[in-house]
């Protein structure tokens, strides 16, 4: 049986016979079944239908006679020709001569069967059908590899296709907007053009040599777009083989994986930082334990002495000195676990006021000149500035920050000096604190300035510490706009410096910063203080301190009872105690102050950090002081306020 096939696939196809000739459409429809042609006929013998059954039915093939009553073959020819091309168009015609039927094959009919020559009417309604079809399926590929070829070319990865020894062929936009380079600068060069000098020669090789054996290959690379930049891909290489099974080509697909490579290299540090972070810790509870024990067993143990009543006034003064520097030592390791956590938290602030550099240079000399002395060692103060000079700066901070270098200076050298001080600098305080102590290890140098590092950290350690001074200095230097650094030798000694900008203050001359000691004991007239502090301790300790001054004391236990006591006697200075029961010292302070705007109100308390300090004030304090404080400073605060 002679079947239309196309490929392997049987087909009906739909005719639309343009025909005003009953017998002849019947004669046309006879040869197509006597040829076993499968079809589904439309018949039409005016333009009208005509025009219907191509709009409705999805025609395969025209057949057309060439000479109509209503219309005319060429009109049906050209109306199919412009409005569906791809139809093909045959006549089907007894009266048609050469002339007409070598124009219409020149308007696009595809063949021409005369009514005496029917026998080609099925070879021409096969060809035309076959010709149909393979156009189609051309058509199709074609769109396909369009398709294709457009996700390649809008394809965010970079692709590119290389020959068997790795020499470019092709590279989408992608790849020329990553890399950088045109795409005549890659076309025709290795693919090697995009390797960083990191990826050794060897493993290119290796790579190129897995391929040729069909198999793909994937993994990572660091490469170098044109201007240098280094980048990370992501690369999947894989062959291409043709039809007998023999490879072409190459194609490699690329993913730049930068930003995702620098994200799980920022995760794993920020791991092991917290890790390392975790570990200082614990080493530091270990470490701070030790260190608050220490002194305080020194305390514990001298204060028991003193209860005997034997003990001759000479060692009386060694055990309360012993004491009083245990104290000193616990009191800074309190202050510094405070000002770590007050910084971490980042609520450490700065509060400008004018100071006395030099006079604050002394202090810091003559607290470290005997521990200094003990150790053999020379300690010098460099001042740089007239004495009366004074600037604006954080005070407590940078006092602070001495202090811990100085102390570290002390701690440090065994023997030669220690010199500190400072220079004007391009409008800078540079500081120096420089000792001929044990020095610092070069890979140090750096770690040393980060919280609970410390160069010695096994159980032997010799020298104690907990490891926060220098990061709570680089903490307050930076907030207060400097740097600080070191420089070192082993062995030999450190300098450590520091910057702060120089803000000259008022040219005045500043009494040097008072040890009081004179003042402390002077007799003078009878005043009357208010003592507000619920702690029985601490009230007899400042009762005790205010004893050789000729004062009256009034004690009270709430910020209720100060107030009332501030109403119903004469008060002339207070000393507010900040937590106590009922009321604090903050609200009993701010309604003193409704009725008594100018009596010295000086807070005490054991919140101690700058803004405690800076609420106090606000509350409308004239002074404050924090516990515990040193017999001297006490007294002169005392002596300033009732009698300024
Ligand atoms: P601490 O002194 O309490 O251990 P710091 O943060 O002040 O803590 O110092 C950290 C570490 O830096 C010290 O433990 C010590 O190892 C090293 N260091 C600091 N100052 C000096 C110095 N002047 N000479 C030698 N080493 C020092």
């Amino acid at each position: 049986m002679l079947t239309l096939k196309h490929g392997e696939m049987e087909t009906t196809i739909k005719i639309l016979h343009l025909e005003d000739n009953p017998i002849d459409a019947q004669l046309v429809q006879s040869v197509l079944k006597n040829a076993n042609i499968t079809f589904e006929y439309f018949s039409a013998d005016n333009e009208k239908t005509y025009l219907n059954h191509l709009k409705n039915q999805k025609i395969d093939i025209i057949l057309s006679d060439f000479n109509l009553p209503d219309y005319s073959g060429t009109g049906a020819l050209l109306y199919a020709k412009s409005n569906y091309p791809t139809i093909p168009f045959v006549f089907v015609s007894g009266t048609m001569g050469e002339d007409a039927a070598i124009e219409s094959l020149l308007n696009g009919a595809t063949d021409y069967v005369l009514k005496n020559k029917m026998e080609r009417l099925v070879p021409a309604v096969h060809r035309a059908y076959n010709e149909v079809q393979e156009k189609k399926v051309r058509n199709r590929v074609e769109q396909e590899c369009q398709k294709l070829s457009r996700a390649v070319e809008q394809s965010p990865n970079s692709v590119i296709i290389a020959d068997t020894k790795g020499i470019i062929e092709y590279v989408n936009p992608s790849t020329i907007k990553l890399s950088g380079y045109t795409k005549e600068e890659l076309v025709g060069r290795k693919q090697q053009i995009f390797s960083s000098a990191e990826n050794p020669e060897d493993e290119y090789l290796l790579v190129w040599e897995n391929l040729n054996t069909g198999k793909m290959w994937q993994g990572e690379f660091r490469n170098q777009k044109k201007n240098g930049e280094f980048y990370w891909e992501s690369a999947s290489i894989s062959p291409i083989w043709d039809a007998n099974g023999k490879i072409t080509n190459f194609v490699t697909i690329k993913e730049d994986i930068t930003e995702r490579k620098k994200l799980t290299h920022d995760l794993i540090a920020a791991k092991e930082k917290a890790e390392e972070s975790d570990r200082l810790k614990t080493a530091f509870l270990n470490n701070i334990s030790h260190e608050i024990r220490t002194p305080l067993n020194a305390i514990v143990g001298f204060s028991e002495f003193l209860n005997d009543p034997d003990l001759d006034t000479n060692t009386r003064k060694q055990y309360t000195d012993i004491i009083i520097q245990n104290s000193d030592q616990l009191l800074a390791i309190i202050s510094a676990i405070v000002s770590i956590s007050t910084i971490e938290a980042g609520q450490e602030t700065v509060t400008p006021t004018e100071m006395n550099l030099n006079s604050t240079l002394k202090l810091v000399h003559d607290q470290f000149n005997d521990t200094a002395r003990k150790h053999n060692v020379t300690l010098n103060m460099i001042p740089y500035l007239p004495y009366e000079d004074r600037i604006v700066t954080d005070e407590i901070k940078v006092v602070q920050i001495l202090t811990n270098l100085v102390s570290n200076a002390v701690k440090f050298t065994n023997k030669g000096h220690i010199n500190f001080g400072y220079i004007v600098k391009n409008n800078e305080l540079e500081f120096f604190v420089e000792d001929t102590g044990i020095g610092i290890p070069i890979d140090m140098r750096e770690d040393i300035f980060t919280r609970f590092r410390q160069v010695e950290s096994t159980m032997a350690r010799q020298y104690g510490g907990t490891g926060l001074g220098l990061s709570i200095s680089k903490a307050y230097v930076e907030l207060l706009g400097g740097k600080i650094w070191v420089n070192s030798e082993l062995d030999r000694g450190s300098t450590f410096y520091f910057t702060i900008p120089y803000v000259k203050g008022r040219k005045t001359p500043v009494a040097e910063k008072t040890t009081v000691k004179g003042t402390a004991t002077k007799r003078i007239a009878s005043k009357t203080i208010l003592l507000a502090e619920d702690e029985d301790s601490n009230f007899k300790l400042m009762e005790a301190l205010l004893l050789n001054l000729n004062v009256n004391i009034i004690r009270a236990i709430t910020g209720v009872e100060a107030i009332q006591t501030c109403k119903s006697k004469h008060v002339d200075a207070v000393l507010m105690d900040i937590k106590m029961p009922v009321m604090d010292g903050y609200e009993a302070t701010k309604k003193i102050r409704e009725f008594m705007p100018t009596v010295p109100i000086i807070a005490q308390t054991a919140y101690a950090s700058s803004t405690d300090k800076s609420r106090a004030l606000a509350c409308g304090c004239n002074d404050f002081i924090s516990k515990p404080f040193r017999k001297e400073l006490f007294l002169s605060k005392v002596n300033e306020y009732l009698y300024r």
